[in-house]
Order: C-alpha cells, then sequence, then structure tokens
C-alpha cells in the first residue's frame, strides 16, 4: 500500500500541492467498518466480533495553497499502542477502544516528524482542520499547540464516542460555525479561504457533526472525506460502517457526495482508504 503522495495542483492564484501521508496503521473489528444489523445493535456486533480488518491507512493531508498551508486531520500518535492509553477514560471505554481498534504506529510516523520530512515547521502552518473529533483524527494535535485548531460547533457541543482525557491540556479550538446554502449540494459550509477554493462542508453521519474538506482546483476536486466511508467502495455501495453514528444521515451524506460527482470531476479520499495514493496520482475521479 502505498502511503505517501504528493500531487501539484493548480489554483486561480498560483501553484500549490496536495501532500498526503499515513500516521500508521488501525484495523478495526470487521462489522466496525461494514455495519450488520441497524444502527443499534450493530455497535453490539463489532463489540462480539472476532474478526478484524487489514491493516488501514490513517491519512492527514496537507493543502499548499497561495492562501497558507492546511492541515486536514492529525491522525495517530505511537502511545497509542500502550497497553494503558485509553485507561484515563475509564473502564468502559478502555474496554471498547481495546477491543474494537488495534494500533501501529512509530514516533516517525506521526504527523509532526513527516511534516518536517516535507519542510514545514508549525510556523508554517496557517489552520489545523479536524474532521471530528475521534481518537485517529485529533491524536496528533500535541505538535499544534500554537496553530488554530478548527472544529465543527456541533461537533464540539455534541461529539459521538469522544475521549476528552487525551487531549492535549491547552486544546481550545476555534469553534467553526457554518453557513446554510440551501441551493447547493452542501446546504452548510465554510469557506477556509478567500478564494471558496477550500470549503468545510457538513457530513454528518459517521457523527453527527462530521465535516469533510472539499478542495477546487482549476483541474479536479479533492474530497478529504474523513471517516464519512471507510473506502469508496463503501460510498458507491450506499454501505453503512458499524460505527456510524447515524445510518440515515449517512445514507443522505452518500446521496450528496453522489449528486456533486454528477456534477464536478471530484477524487474522493476516505481517511482510511488504502487506495487514496494511487486514486491522486491517476486522477481517477469518482464515477457514479
Ligand atoms: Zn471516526
Amino acid at each position: 500500500m502505498q502511503t505517501t503522495i504528493s500531487k501539484p495542483l493548480q489554483f486561480v492564484e498560483g501553484d500549490g500541492m496536495l501532500h498526503g501521508f499515513s500516521t500508521g496503521f488501525v484495523s478495526v473489528k470487521s462489522t466496525f467498518k461494514t455495519a450488520k444489523g441497524g444502527q443499534q445493535i450493530s455497535k453490539l456486533h463489532f463489540l462480539l466480533d472476532k474478526k478484524w480488518t487489514p491493516w488501514l491507512p490513517i491519512w492527514v493531508w496537507v493543502i499548499e495553497h497561495p492562501e497558507g498551508v492546511f492541515v486536514v486531520d492529525t491522525g495517530e500518535n505511537a502511545r497509542v499502542t500502550q497497553p494503558d492509553y485509553f485507561q484515563q477514560e475509564g473502564i468502559v471505554l478502555s474496554y471498547i477502544n481495546t477491543r474494537t481498534f488495534r494500533f501501529q504506529v512509530s514516533p516517525e510516523q506521526e504527523v509532526g516528524a513527516q511534516l518536517k520530512a516535507l519542510g514545514y515547521s508549525q510556523q508554517d502552518i496557517h489552520k489545523v482542520i479536524l474532521t471530528h473529533l475521534h481518537l485517529d483524527h485529533f491524536d496528533g494535535l500535541h505538535y499544534f499547540d500554537e496553530t488554530d485548531i478548527l472544529v465543527h460547533d456541533y461537533e464540539w457541543q455534541h461529539p459521538s464516542f469522544a475521549l476528552p482525557s487525551l487531549y492535549p491540556n491547552w486544546f481550545e479550538p476555534k469553534i467553526t460555525k457554518l453557513q446554510v446554502d440551501k441551493q447547493a449540494i452542501f446546504s452548510r459550509k465554510h469557506y477556509l479561504t478567500e478564494s471558496k477554493e477550500i470549503q468545510l462542508v457538513h457530513t454528518p453521519g459517521h457523527t453527527k457533526g462530521h465535516c469533510s474538506v472539499l478542495l477546487q482546483t482549476k483541474e479536479l476536486d479533492y474530497f478529504l472525506a474523513g471517516d464519512t466511508t471507510y473506502n469508496q467502495a463503501q460510498l458507491l455501495q450506499e454501505i453503512n460502517a458499524g460505527g456510524h453514528q447515524s445510518f440515515k444521515l449517512a445514507q443522505k451524506t452518500y446521496s450528496n457526495i453522489k449528486n456533486y460527482a454528477l456534477q464536478r470531476q471530484v477524487v474522493y479520499l476516505p481517511s482510511h482508504d488504502g487506495d487514496c495514493a494511487t486514486r491522486i496520482a491517476e486522477d481517477a475521479y469518482l464515477r457514479v
């Protein structure tokens, strides 16, 4: 599996880049990835399930845009592999987490080390955007103690399955409210650049506050999908993940993404999809 990729981009106001790298690997219970039963019963299934998925990447995205460098999600850190990592969250959450997830992360796979390898220091980063508040998306936060970190208002107020004891103690995100545009396919959004080429769009389902980052360039669009689905096939076949908070909202989000793909050529990039690098390299946009 290719776990790093860099792609030159063209924006209206100049050149840019999209970098992606995986901060180690995660394996989840197979029924966490692919639901068995309805929204409630699927949660029981993944606790009892004995089958694990193959190792999946944990992508972090770096967008070099004329208006600044944006980091989307922060991935995992190497300490997650310590057996007592979840202890502060109490017995129940510690049990659920250790029974549902397995991680392989080394210090050189962490976001800070990989940003450094790309030539960035924290001071170069304009903003960090978290798609949602699950562990494998916020666990690289400790590298960004001086950076603006954006979290959608609803996600912050109503997190699902959050582990706040693992947030850095200085963590105080910039709470981001979305504007409503009923005419648009993604009717709740926030522009992250003046050029409107990078936007945070509400893609609820995995969590109710979940957002994706939509990047528009002169050639193609890129949809940094977080955990909207675990891979592209799951979107195309409209399969719920057992870990989704709301199956109904997830299905509406799938349909919005597909409708968008009918209008624009968009490369679909979920956080745990092993084919992201190939899709970017081959300009393999979503065909619905
Ligand atoms: Zn998640």
